[in-house]
Parts: C-alpha cells; sequence; structure tokens
C-alpha cells in the first residue's frame, strides 16, 4: 500500500473515533430516551454532530460528509430524537445554502435554531410564471439605503404557514439576462407585508402556500451572496433540494416499498403476474437504495453535483408506481379515503397514513424539486454531455423576454 494511502486510511479511522467519541459523550450528557428533542439537539449541534462537514462553530467539526451517517446510525441506535423530520426545508436546503453563502453573522444566528427545529424554514422560489423556468422570476427586490424593498408573488411554497424564515430569490436588475440579475435574501416571514394563503392539495390537505410580498422590507445584511449572485446561491439550494428528496437511504426493503409488501401480504391470494409486479418494484427500490449509498459515498464535499437529479427522478416514478401497485392490490377498498377530506394545514411535509393517501401525496413526487422532465434535461445535458435544450431568452435583457 502506498504511503499516501495508508496515512488517509489512517485519518480517516482516526476521524471514526473523534465521531464515535463525541457522540457517546452527547449520549452520556443528554440521555436519549425521553429527552426534549429541542435540548438533546442543541447539544448535538454543540459538539459539532449536527452536519459533520459543516465547520466547527458552525454545527460540524470540518469532516468527510460520509461521517454523518455514523452519526445518525449510532444515535438513533440509541432512541435519540431525529433532527430532520419537522423541518424538511431547512435541513435538506436551509442550511447547506447558509453555511456555504452565509456571513458569519448569519451562520451564528440561523444554523442551530434550524437544526433543533426552533425556527422552520421554506423555500420562495416558485411563482405562478416560473416553475421549472425559475430564473424567469418576476418578485421584485428594490434597495432603499440599507434595506431590500420587496413586492411579487410566490406559489407552492410548502410549510409557509409555520415558517419563521423563508430562502427569497428576486430580480434585482431587470436589465440583465434572467440568471445574472436576482438575488437572494433571507427574509423574516413575520415581516409586515408577508401574507400566507394555503393551497390545498388532492389529499385535502394545505402543505403548501402562496405568499404574497407587499413592500416587505429586508435589511442588506440578509441577503446571501452578492447582489446579481441570486442564480449561483440558489444552485446550491436546488442541488441539495434533489438530494435531500431523492437521496434518502432506508433500512432494506423498508420505506415506500415496505408499505407495499405489508398490503402484498394482508391482501390476496395473488397471481403471479402480481407477485412479479411487487417483485420488479421491491428490486427497483433496492437498486436505488445502493445508488443512494454510492452516490453519498462517493461525496467529498457538501453540496451535491448534477448527479444528483438520478435519485430525485428515480425515486419520483418509484413512489408512484409502488403506491399505485400497493392501490390496485387493495381491489375496491382502494377506492375509500379512510382519512376524510378534512382540509388540514399540517406541520410537516408528505405524511401518510392510508395507501389511497400515499397514492394521491405521491403524484407530486415528480413535480416537486423539479420535475421529472427537468431532471432528465439536467442528466442529459450535465451528466451526459447531450445538447442542450434551445434557450432563445439565456443572453436577452429579462426585461425583454416576452411573457404572459
Ligand atoms: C408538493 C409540492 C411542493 C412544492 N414546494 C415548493 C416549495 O416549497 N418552494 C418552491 O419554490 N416551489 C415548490 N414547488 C413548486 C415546484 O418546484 C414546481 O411546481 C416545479 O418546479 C414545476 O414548475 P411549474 O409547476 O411552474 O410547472 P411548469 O414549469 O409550468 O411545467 C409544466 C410542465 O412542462 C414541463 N416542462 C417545463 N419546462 C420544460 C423543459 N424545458 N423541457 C421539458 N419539459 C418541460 C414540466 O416538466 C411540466 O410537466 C412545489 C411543488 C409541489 C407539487
Amino acid at each position: 500500500m502506498a504511503i499516501t494511502e495508508t496515512v488517509r486510511s489512517d485519518a480517516r479511522s482516526d476521524d471514526e473515533a473523534r465521531v464515535l467519541e463525541l457522540c457517546e459523550k452527547l449520549l452520556a450528557d443528554v440521555p436519549p430516551r425521553g429527552a426534549d428533542p429541542v435540548e438533546f439537539l442543541g447539544r448535538q449541534f454543540d459538539l459539532g454532530l449536527a452536519w459533520v462537514h459543516f465547520p466547527e462553530g458552525n454545527g460540524g467539526l470540518g469532516l468527510s460528509p460520509k461521517l454523518q451517517k455514523l452519526v445518525n446510525e449510532t444515535l438513533a441506535r440509541a432512541g435519540a430524537p431525529r433532527a430532520g423530520g419537522l423541518n424538511p426545508i431547512g435541513h435538506g436546503m436551509g442550511a447547506p445554502t447558509i453555511v456555504t453563502h452565509g456571513s458569519d453573522a448569519q451562520k451564528q444566528r440561523y444554523l442551530r435554531p434550524l437544526f433543533t427545529n426552533e425556527e422552520i424554514w421554506c423555500q420562495l422560489f416558485s411563482e405562478p410564471g416560473a416553475g421549472s423556468d425559475v430564473a424567469g422570476l418576476s418578485s421584485r427586490a428594490v434597495r432603499d439605503g440599507d434595506e431590500w424593498v420587496v413586492n411579487g408573488q410566490k406559489v407552492w411554497t410548502t410549510l409557509a404557514h409555520v415558517s419563521r424564515f423563508g430562502m427569497l430569490v428576486a430580480r434585482t436588475d431587470p436589465d440583465a439576462p434572467k440568471h445574472k440579475g436576482m438575488t437572494y435574501f433571507v427574509v423574516d416571514m413575520q415581516a409586515p407585508g408577508v401574507e400566507v394563503r394555503p393551497l390545498y392539495q388532492i389529499t385535502g390537505e394545505a402543505e403548501f402556500n402562496e405568499v404574497y410580498f407587499t413592500d416587505v422590507r429586508i435589511p442588506d445584511a440578509e441577503r446571501l451572496g452578492d447582489v446579481g449572485e441570486g442564480w449561483r446561491v440558489s444552485l446550491t439550494t436546488l442541488m441539495n433540494e434533489r438530494v435531500s428528496i431523492g437521496g434518502q437511504i432506508p433500512p432494506r426493503g423498508a420505506g415506500f416499498v415496505g408499505e407495499l409488501m405489508k398490503v402484498y401480504a394482508t391482501t390476496g391470494p395473488h397471481d403471479l403476474a402480481t407477485r412479479e409486479r411487487v417483485m420488479r418494484l421491491w428490486t427497483r427500490a433496492e437498486v436505488l437504495r445502493l445508488t443512494n449509498i454510492r452516490a453519498s459515498q462517493n461525496r467529498s464535499h457538501g453540496t451535491p453535483g448534477p448527479e444528483g437529479s438520478i435519485g430525485k427522478l428515480a425515486m419520483a416514478e418509484l413512489h408512484k408506481d409502488i403506491s399505485e401497485c400497493a392501490l390496485d392490490l387493495l381491489g375496491a377498498e382502494g377506492m375509500l379515503f379512510p382519512t376524510g377530506y378534512p382540509m388540514e394545514r399540517p406541520q410537516t411535509t408528505a405524511l401518510w397514513s392510508s395507501t389511497p393517501q400515499a397514492f394521491l401525496r405521491s403524484r407530486a413526487n415528480s413535480i416537486e424539486g423539479g420535475t421529472t422532465e427537468i431532471m432528465k434535461n439536467i442528466l442529459g445535458e450535465r451528466v451526459l454531455g447531450l445538447p442542450g435544450d434551445i434557450r432563445t431568452d439565456k443572453d436577452r435583457p429579462w426585461i425583454e423576454v416576452p411573457r404572459s
């Protein structure tokens, strides 16, 4: 073995030992079973075990992101409170965006309460006229001294109704081409002029909302990245979003496909064609799980590359096929909607308590976080190197691009 390889593998085991020692300390400091989640997660953050690849003092230890799996598995085995569930957008996208582009003051202010779920975050990108083409957005931010004044409308804003802060992208230079005239801000969702209205989904729940901004003032200190650099900052959010949605690694046979197996076991008798359909879905779930494990082990730094779209694309189509199969297995019973149609505003996202509900919710999987068609475009252009989509508006000033 070459000396460099020996040094590297020794260094890795030192890091593993350090991480495990800190996990032990955390579990001794705050015994996990029955612990107050905020206290436990706060201590986890202070010990650098929130995101081990973040810098020290920001919830991390400056180590390889691969070691986070070790932390998560060790803490889960001990029955520790889970970090991400209540604040999926904060954990999945907010934290990596803040740590990459935020000022020291922003990192100090936002990361800890985000990790402990005391402050929930939302993502204010999509607009009625800009979804897949988010760089075409129209919400305006105009500078006024040390502040920006924001006017416009966002849509499909998941969890805006429980959010304390939002990641907002707005147009600051309409005369620049669309990708160059946007700026990224942290917006206080309780500021005067922010109005959140529910939008109900086919499940009867309003996970997401419309958000209106009327003369909302944002201090310049709450800008993330430079003026006009909003697209670059957004890419950090978007790349992390795809992996946060599609990069999950459940235990083998668990998660969505585990639910299918339960339905299969409690219905029937099944013919051979049905058995084969279920086996094929189980195999696709396992291939996705192994692909996500390999991708997470290959990731040497925090933000994933365009290959993160593989998991998002595969997961969206698989979830739809699995829930459709489960619904078919239920036969006529699958037409009932046991939870009723209560028009609720849930505290978190994508919770489902029945097969029909999972079937309806999974329809959104190939839209949220970028559609399946957009994932294919990204993979074709950025991973496979195929010729790009035709983009006639790319170099034109945004103000001159025709739009409805
Ligand atoms: C459950 C859910 C939660 C969401 N949460 C959020 C959130 O929290 N924050 C947020 O900002 N947004 C959120 N979204 C919005 C989501 O990101 C957009 O819906 C998505 O990007 C698609 O945009 P659109 O709805 O405007 O559709 P469009 O962009 O209008 O697309 C319509 C159709 O055209 C296809 N299409 C568009 N462009 C191309 C192209 N170049 N090549 C091939 N096909 C194309 C699309 O694939 C789609 O089938 C959420 C959406 C859902 C469903």
